[in-house]
């Protein structure tokens, strides 16, 4: 049962909306142990990585795209740090609609652009950034008509808050901190939006705190100012001008709350870490929140004993170029026993 069905109830939906699913949700929430210990606190992660397109993504695209074939759209388009294309392509792919795609040229990582063009949608590489394809991609879709999925659009905020519903279901209770990565900050708005909602019906009794982290090369809500040059190594939160920049100060500001950065050195320090220790491989954006946990944990703000979940936004695969800049490569013998035992001894 995908995030439609399953929480037909909880979301704005009507008969006439159709029940599309990859079957998406439902992800694991696993407890990394040797990060706990390390940390001296209860983390969970959220495997965001295992939806079907191998990102949080999923759960609200599938309520805009079914939103989308409801008011008979006839297209869809999207801006995309890589992980929207991939979710759209793929549930327009499965609903039959003709998809359109812009991506900054250059600056996705290599699964993603493999996953858009796979799934058969228009790519079109925008010699700029993710801010500005996004304001082309709801340029153009205005103009002809199309829908547009990114997450200006209110249902992908919808169906994203079902990550919050399925944390509360298996721990029983929200946690004290919730950790996320942000960049156009929409899954941290959802979250907390998913987390009230499940307050106000009396299926929790407390509302966690929203720790958002940022990269420093694109840290607008840490600076509190627009970044107009976004960089870093985290290309899905590569982003200079978030479009629900006010939601997520709210969310944060709300539940006592905070905004940090980590530069890209810790991200990638955290990723290797959750590989190696975990055995999780989380791409880097889905690293920014446990190098943030790392960071307070050294500065003693991280509180001892606390219950963290931390959302892994999507799945290590999805750029493998960048894990294969921080690994060494394998050794390579020939085919007899007595090389291999060698090479065993190290
Ligand atoms: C989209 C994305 C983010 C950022 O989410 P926002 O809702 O834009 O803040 C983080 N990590 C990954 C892997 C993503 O694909």
């Amino acid at each position: 049962m995908g995030v439609i069905e399953r929480y037909s109830e909880l979301l704005p939906v009507t008969e006439k909306t159709p029940r599309i699913t990859l079957g998406e949700g439902n992800t694991p929430l696993v407890r990394v142990g040797n990060v706990s210990d390390m940390l001296g606190i209860d983390l969970w992660a959220k495997l965001e990585g295992c939806n079907p397109s191998g990102s949080f993504k999923d759960r609200g695209m599938v309520m805009a795209v079914a939103k989308a074939l409801e008011d008979g759209a006839k297209a869809l388009v999207c801006a995309s740090t890589g992980n929207t294309s991939a979710s759209a392509a793929a549930y327009a792919a499965a609903a039959g609609v003709p998809c359109y795609v812009l991506l900054p040229a250059g600056k996705v990582a290599l699964g993603k652009l493999a996953q858009a063009l796979m799934y058969g949608a228009a790519v079109i590489a925008v010699r700029g950034n993710f801010d500005k394809a996004l304001e082309m991609a709801r340029a153009a879709a205005e103009r002809e008509g199309f829908a547009i999925v990114n997450s200006v659009n209110p249902y992908r905020l919808w169906g994203q808050r079902s990550g919050a519903w399925e944390i509360c279901e298996v721990l029983g209770k929200a946690p004290d901190w919730h950790a996320i990565p942000v960049g156009n900050a929409g899954n941290i708005s959802a979250y907390w939006a998913g987390y009230k909602q499940y307050k106000e019906l009396g299926k929790i009794n407390t509302l966690p705190r929203m720790m958002g982290f940022q990269a420093a090369g694109a840290a607008p809500l840490v600076t509190g100012k627009p970044c107009p040059n976004p960089e870093t190594v985290a290309t899905a939160i590569r982003i200079g001008n978030p479009v629900s920049a006010h939601l997520a100060k709210e969310a944060v500001k709300e539940s006592g709350g905070e905004f940090n950065s980590v530069t890209d050195d810790e991200i990638l320090a955290a990723q290797h870490i959750l590989s190696s220790n975990g055995g999780i491989f989380a791409e880097p954006a889905s690293c920014a929140p446990l190098a943030g946990l790392i960071k307070l944990k050294k500065e003693g703000r991280l509180p001892q004993g606390i219950t963290a979940v931390m959302i892994l936004t999507g799945n290590g695969l999805k750029d493998p170029d960048t894990a294969m800049s921080q690994v060494g490569r394998p050794v390579e013998i020939g085919d007899s026993l007595e090389e291999l035992l060698e090479v065993m001894k190290g």
